[in-house]
Protein backbone atom coordinates (compact mmCIF):
# COMPACT_ATOMS: atom_id res chain seq x y z
CA UNK A 1 0.00 0.00 0.00
CA UNK A 2 2.98 2.76 0.96
CA UNK A 3 4.47 1.41 -2.31
CA UNK A 4 1.64 1.79 -4.11
CA UNK A 5 1.04 5.61 -2.45
CA UNK A 6 4.53 6.22 -3.31
CA UNK A 7 4.83 5.21 -6.46
CA UNK A 8 1.32 7.40 -7.15
CA UNK A 9 3.12 10.42 -6.02
CA UNK A 10 6.09 9.77 -8.03
CA UNK A 11 3.79 9.73 -11.39
CA UNK A 12 2.44 13.45 -10.40
CA UNK A 13 5.90 14.70 -9.63
CA UNK A 14 6.88 12.90 -13.33
CA UNK A 15 3.45 14.66 -14.74
CA UNK A 16 4.63 17.78 -13.27
CA UNK A 17 8.26 17.75 -14.40
CA UNK A 18 6.48 16.82 -17.90
CA UNK A 19 4.59 20.02 -17.87
CA UNK A 20 7.23 22.49 -16.91
CA UNK A 21 9.58 20.40 -19.84
CA UNK A 22 6.33 21.71 -22.35
CA UNK A 23 6.37 25.23 -21.02
CA UNK A 24 9.93 25.55 -20.91
CA UNK A 25 11.43 23.86 -24.30
CA UNK A 26 8.06 25.57 -26.17
CA UNK A 27 8.11 29.19 -27.92
CA UNK A 28 5.71 30.85 -30.46
CA UNK A 29 6.68 31.35 -33.78
CA UNK A 30 5.07 34.42 -33.75
CA UNK A 31 5.56 34.18 -38.01
CA UNK A 32 3.07 31.38 -38.40
CA UNK A 33 -0.59 31.28 -37.82
CA UNK A 34 -1.00 31.49 -33.25
CA UNK A 35 -4.30 29.64 -32.47
CA UNK A 36 -2.94 26.44 -32.37
CA UNK A 37 0.42 26.64 -31.00
CA UNK A 38 -0.22 28.78 -28.15
CA UNK A 39 -2.01 25.53 -26.30
CA UNK A 40 1.17 23.79 -26.65
CA UNK A 41 2.47 27.00 -24.12
CA UNK A 42 1.48 24.71 -20.89
CA UNK A 43 1.45 26.86 -17.66
CA UNK A 44 4.14 29.49 -19.53
CA UNK A 45 0.74 30.34 -21.37
CA UNK A 46 -0.45 32.85 -19.08
CA UNK A 47 2.80 35.02 -18.57
CA UNK A 48 3.20 35.17 -22.60
CA UNK A 49 -0.36 36.06 -22.79
CA UNK A 50 0.13 39.21 -21.04
CA UNK A 51 2.84 40.65 -22.49
CA UNK A 52 1.32 42.56 -24.79
CA UNK A 53 2.57 43.69 -28.36
CA UNK A 54 1.74 47.12 -29.32
CA UNK A 55 1.61 47.28 -32.73
CA UNK A 56 -1.04 48.07 -35.41
CA UNK A 57 -0.07 44.79 -37.24
CA UNK A 58 -1.86 41.94 -35.99
CA UNK A 59 -1.01 38.16 -36.37
CA UNK A 60 -2.11 35.56 -38.44
CA UNK A 61 -4.87 32.74 -36.97
CA UNK A 62 -5.26 29.91 -39.05
CA UNK A 63 -3.31 29.07 -42.36
CA UNK A 64 -6.68 28.76 -44.06
CA UNK A 65 -7.65 32.09 -45.84
CA UNK A 66 -11.43 31.51 -44.88
CA UNK A 67 -11.02 30.90 -41.45
CA UNK A 68 -8.61 33.75 -40.85
CA UNK A 69 -10.78 36.16 -42.87
CA UNK A 70 -13.67 35.30 -40.83
CA UNK A 71 -11.30 36.41 -37.66
CA UNK A 72 -10.50 39.96 -39.19
CA UNK A 73 -13.39 42.73 -38.55
CA UNK A 74 -13.09 46.07 -39.57
CA UNK A 75 -15.57 48.58 -36.68
CA UNK A 76 -17.99 49.61 -39.04
CA UNK A 77 -18.94 45.96 -39.86
CA UNK A 78 -20.73 45.98 -36.09
CA UNK A 79 -23.29 48.93 -36.94
CA UNK A 80 -23.34 47.64 -40.48
CA UNK A 81 -24.58 43.85 -39.47
CA UNK A 82 -26.49 44.29 -36.50
CA UNK A 83 -28.19 47.59 -36.20
CA UNK A 84 -30.68 46.26 -38.86
CA UNK A 85 -30.94 43.32 -36.28
CA UNK A 86 -31.71 45.84 -33.51
CA UNK A 87 -34.51 47.38 -35.82
CA UNK A 88 -36.08 43.58 -36.91
CA UNK A 89 -36.28 42.91 -33.00
CA UNK A 90 -37.74 46.41 -32.04
CA UNK A 91 -40.55 46.72 -34.48
CA UNK A 92 -41.50 42.87 -33.68
CA UNK A 93 -42.24 44.15 -30.03
CA UNK A 94 -43.96 46.96 -32.14
CA UNK A 95 -45.77 44.35 -34.56
CA UNK A 96 -47.15 42.14 -31.52
CA UNK A 97 -48.48 45.18 -29.84
CA UNK A 98 -45.94 46.74 -27.53
CA UNK A 99 -45.78 50.77 -27.12
CA UNK A 100 -43.35 53.21 -26.74
CA UNK A 101 -44.21 54.97 -23.87
CA UNK A 102 -46.77 57.66 -25.49
CA UNK A 103 -45.19 60.57 -24.77
CA UNK A 104 -41.45 59.99 -26.32
CA UNK A 105 -43.69 57.35 -28.89
CA UNK A 106 -45.37 60.69 -30.26
CA UNK A 107 -42.60 63.21 -29.50
CA UNK A 108 -40.42 60.78 -32.02
CA UNK A 109 -43.56 60.17 -34.68
CA UNK A 110 -44.50 64.38 -34.92
CA UNK A 111 -40.88 65.21 -35.42
CA UNK A 112 -40.01 62.98 -37.92
CA UNK A 113 -43.37 62.50 -39.86
CA UNK A 114 -46.23 63.80 -37.84
CA UNK A 115 -45.74 67.53 -38.27
CA UNK A 116 -46.23 66.95 -42.20
CA UNK A 117 -49.62 65.08 -41.61
CA UNK A 118 -50.69 67.59 -39.39
CA UNK A 119 -49.82 70.85 -41.83
CA UNK A 120 -49.83 68.88 -45.24
CA UNK A 121 -49.13 72.03 -47.30
CA UNK A 122 -46.50 73.71 -45.02
CA UNK A 123 -44.14 74.06 -47.57
CA UNK A 124 -41.14 75.28 -45.43
CA UNK A 125 -41.73 72.13 -42.82
CA UNK A 126 -41.64 69.62 -45.79
CA UNK A 127 -38.65 68.44 -47.33
CA UNK A 128 -36.53 66.79 -44.76
CA UNK A 129 -33.64 69.97 -43.23
CA UNK A 130 -30.11 69.30 -44.76
CA UNK A 131 -28.42 69.14 -40.40
CA UNK A 132 -31.10 66.36 -39.73
CA UNK A 133 -29.46 64.88 -43.47
CA UNK A 134 -26.01 65.29 -42.68
CA UNK A 135 -26.22 63.81 -39.47
CA UNK A 136 -27.72 60.96 -40.69
CA UNK A 137 -25.38 60.74 -43.66
CA UNK A 138 -22.27 61.37 -41.64
CA UNK A 139 -22.10 57.65 -40.64
CA UNK A 140 -22.45 56.25 -44.45
CA UNK A 141 -19.50 58.42 -45.63
CA UNK A 142 -17.30 56.91 -42.92
CA UNK A 143 -18.54 53.39 -44.20
CA UNK A 144 -18.29 54.39 -47.83
CA UNK A 145 -14.25 55.76 -47.14
CA UNK A 146 -13.33 53.23 -45.02
CA UNK A 147 -14.60 50.63 -47.51
CA UNK A 148 -12.01 51.66 -49.94
CA UNK A 149 -9.26 50.95 -47.97
CA UNK A 150 -9.36 47.90 -46.19
CA UNK A 151 -6.02 47.27 -45.68
CA UNK A 152 -6.20 44.12 -43.44
CA UNK A 153 -7.70 42.04 -45.91
CA UNK A 154 -6.27 43.10 -49.20
CA UNK A 155 -5.41 39.35 -49.62
CA UNK A 156 -8.35 38.10 -49.19
CA UNK A 157 -10.18 36.63 -52.15
CA UNK A 158 -13.42 37.77 -50.90
CA UNK A 159 -12.53 41.75 -50.35
CA UNK A 160 -11.15 41.34 -54.16
CA UNK A 161 -14.44 40.12 -55.22
CA UNK A 162 -16.19 43.34 -53.13
CA UNK A 163 -12.99 45.71 -54.52
CA UNK A 164 -14.10 44.91 -58.39
CA UNK A 165 -17.55 45.34 -57.90
CA UNK A 166 -16.88 49.04 -56.16
CA UNK A 167 -13.25 50.18 -56.60
CA UNK A 168 -11.82 53.10 -54.66
CA UNK A 169 -12.59 55.73 -57.46
CA UNK A 170 -15.82 54.30 -58.03
CA UNK A 171 -17.16 54.46 -53.62
CA UNK A 172 -17.59 58.26 -54.25
CA UNK A 173 -19.92 58.26 -57.61
CA UNK A 174 -21.80 55.23 -55.84
CA UNK A 175 -22.18 57.22 -52.92
CA UNK A 176 -23.50 60.71 -54.50
CA UNK A 177 -25.47 58.53 -56.69
CA UNK A 178 -27.45 57.06 -53.49
CA UNK A 179 -27.86 60.99 -52.38
CA UNK A 180 -29.32 61.82 -55.73
CA UNK A 181 -31.61 59.26 -55.37
CA UNK A 182 -32.73 60.72 -51.96
CA UNK A 183 -33.01 64.36 -53.53
CA UNK A 184 -35.46 63.41 -56.36
CA UNK A 185 -37.74 61.77 -53.62
CA UNK A 186 -37.81 64.61 -51.63
CA UNK A 187 -38.38 67.30 -54.14
CA UNK A 188 -41.08 64.74 -55.78
CA UNK A 189 -42.70 64.93 -52.57
CA UNK A 190 -42.34 68.62 -52.32
CA UNK A 191 -44.05 68.84 -56.12
CA UNK A 192 -46.98 66.72 -55.38
CA UNK A 193 -48.08 69.10 -52.74
CA UNK A 194 -47.36 72.50 -54.61
CA UNK A 195 -47.50 71.58 -58.25
CA UNK A 196 -49.93 71.37 -60.70
CA UNK A 197 -49.11 68.24 -62.98
CA UNK A 198 -51.03 68.22 -66.38
CA UNK A 199 -49.39 64.82 -67.70
CA UNK A 200 -50.79 61.87 -66.49
CA UNK A 201 -47.83 59.92 -64.46
CA UNK A 202 -47.79 63.12 -62.13
CA UNK A 203 -50.91 63.54 -61.94
CA UNK A 204 -51.56 60.06 -61.43
CA UNK A 205 -48.23 60.28 -58.13
CA UNK A 206 -50.09 63.63 -56.73
CA UNK A 207 -53.62 61.59 -56.60
CA UNK A 208 -51.79 58.60 -54.89
CA UNK A 209 -50.00 61.20 -52.20
CA UNK A 210 -53.20 63.43 -51.47
CA UNK A 211 -54.57 59.77 -51.00
CA UNK A 212 -52.25 58.76 -48.27
CA UNK A 213 -53.05 62.69 -46.67
CA UNK A 214 -56.52 62.83 -46.89
CA UNK A 215 -58.09 59.06 -47.26
CA UNK A 216 -56.08 56.04 -46.23
CA UNK A 217 -52.88 57.22 -44.09
CA UNK A 218 -51.98 53.97 -43.25
CA UNK A 219 -51.29 53.11 -46.95
CA UNK A 220 -49.86 54.34 -49.94
CA UNK A 221 -46.56 55.54 -48.61
CA UNK A 222 -44.59 55.58 -52.05
CA UNK A 223 -43.75 58.76 -53.57
CA UNK A 224 -41.43 58.67 -56.41
CA UNK A 225 -43.61 55.19 -57.12
CA UNK A 226 -46.08 52.67 -55.81
CA UNK A 227 -43.50 49.65 -56.41
CA UNK A 228 -42.66 48.91 -52.49
CA UNK A 229 -46.53 49.64 -51.76
CA UNK A 230 -47.01 46.49 -53.93
CA UNK A 231 -44.00 44.91 -52.17
CA UNK A 232 -44.73 45.11 -48.48
CA UNK A 233 -49.29 45.01 -49.62
CA UNK A 234 -49.68 48.56 -48.56
CA UNK A 235 -51.29 49.48 -52.01
CA UNK A 236 -54.33 51.43 -50.46
CA UNK A 237 -57.90 50.30 -52.31
CA UNK A 238 -59.64 52.35 -55.34
CA UNK A 239 -62.15 54.27 -54.24
CA UNK A 240 -65.04 51.91 -55.88
CA UNK A 241 -63.51 48.63 -54.51
CA UNK A 242 -63.68 50.70 -50.66
CA UNK A 243 -67.66 51.38 -51.85
CA UNK A 244 -67.97 48.07 -53.00
CA UNK A 245 -67.27 46.26 -49.32
ZN1 LIG B 1 -46.85 64.58 -48.17
ZN1 LIG C 1 -47.47 59.69 -43.99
Amino acid sequence: MEMGLASTGGCYAKLRAAKMVVAQDFTVDLNKPLVFQVGYLGEAYQEWVHQPIVSKEGPRFFESDFWEFLTLTEWWVIPLIWLPVVCWFVSMSLRMGHSLPQIAGNTIHYLIHGCHHKHPMDGLRLVFPPAATAILLFPAVYIFATASNLSPLHDCQFWNLVKLMSNPSMTPALFGGGLLGYVMYDVTHYYLHHGQPTSEVPRNLKKYHLNHHFRIQNKGFGITSSLWDKAFGTLPQTKSAEKSR
